[in-house]
């Protein structure tokens, strides 16, 4: 069985990256900015925007922070992503999510201008993807599929089965393996017979948040399994697979932590960088 090792996978993005904005540098002369704006003092989001942040500057990426308090109001929020939209240096902004009750996250989702929705969650960049167009791709999805293409480049005529539909996972992630010709199964919490719809599959993404979801007699021999879950559970974060069960069939196979998790925030940075070029042409 291969270990889908994330970690490097996404370390290996990131020099390519690098490289990438030091070519971009030398051309244009200035480099892809990023802006992430942080509401409230929720313990994740400071982590996964420290995370971002680092990154960003590892790879050369110009990149800016901009906190909010809890209480500010959502209209300041829309007009500093109004400001940032017309900003020439800001090639990528991100809203932290979630955000506070008071504000409303589709307003806040759609003030970003589609060029620079590093998030891919602007309803033109959704459109764009299932019309298979250009657009930017959610992180997670994005960071799944370059993972599957490493072992596996030609997915063309594969069954695929995507367990999960939200807009942040299961429907883009079902986008791109139509993109790539798989024929495709996206389930979720209505699906009949969940376990056969798994075992017909070449490769299964799992995206539900229920850990160890899917166990080993669900997955056909050779298959490629990528696990999205993050579950907090008495034993440790563990995925939406059973791992020990699964890797006994599975041809690859992602761990948790370590797979598909390093791949997110690599794949933001390369949204960032492709905004930036598609900004130049
Ligand atoms: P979500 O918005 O809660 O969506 C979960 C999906 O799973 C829904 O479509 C739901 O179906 C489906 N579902 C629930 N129970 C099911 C069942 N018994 N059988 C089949 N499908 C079922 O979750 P999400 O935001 O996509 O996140 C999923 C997991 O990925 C979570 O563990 C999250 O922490 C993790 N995650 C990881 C990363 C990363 O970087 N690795 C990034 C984001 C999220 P319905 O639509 O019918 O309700």
């Amino acid at each position: 069985m291969i270990l889908i090792d994330g970690k490097k996978a996404a370390a290996e993005l990131r020099a390519e990256l690098k490289e990438e904005v030091a070519e971009l540098k030398s051309k244009h002369n200035k480099v892809p900015g990023l802006t992430v704006i942080l509401i409230g003092d929720l313990t994740p989001s400071q982590i996964y925007v420290r995370n971002k942040e680092k990154s960003a500057n590892e790879v050369g990426l110009k990149s800016e922070v901009i906190k909010y308090p809890d209480s500010i109001e959502e209209k300041t929020v829309l007009e500093k992503i109004q400001e940032l939209n017309s900003d020439e240096t800001v090639s990528g902004i991100l809203v932290q999510l979630p955000l506070p009750k008071h504000i409303d996250k589709q307003k806040v989702i759609e003030a970003i201008h589609p060029s620079k929705d590093v998030d891919g969650f602007h309803p033109m960049n959704v459109g764009n993807l299932s019309s298979g167009y250009e657009s930017s791709i959610p992180c997670t999805p994005l960071g799944c599929y370059l993972l599957i293409k490493k072992i596996e480049p030609n997915l063309s005529g594969k069954k695929a089965v995507v367990v999960g539909r939200s807009n942040l996972n299961g429907k883009p992630m079902t986008q791109l393996l139509l993109k790539e010709n798989c024929t495709v199964t996206i389930t979720h919490s209505k699906t009949k017979d969940l376990k056969a719809e798994c075992l017909e599959a070449d490769i299964i993404v799992a995206a539900v948040g229920i850990p160890e979801l899917v166990r080993g007699d669900w997955v056909k021999k050779d298959a490629i399994v990528i696990d999205v879950g993050i579950n907090k559970t008495d034993n440790g974060i563990v995925g939406d697979v059973h791992f020990d069960e699964v890797s006994k069939n599975a041809k690859a196979l992602t761990p948790v932590p370590g797979g598909v998790g390093p791949m997110t925030i690599a794949c933001l940075l390369k949204n960032t960088i492709d905004c930036f070029k598609r900004s130049q042409i």
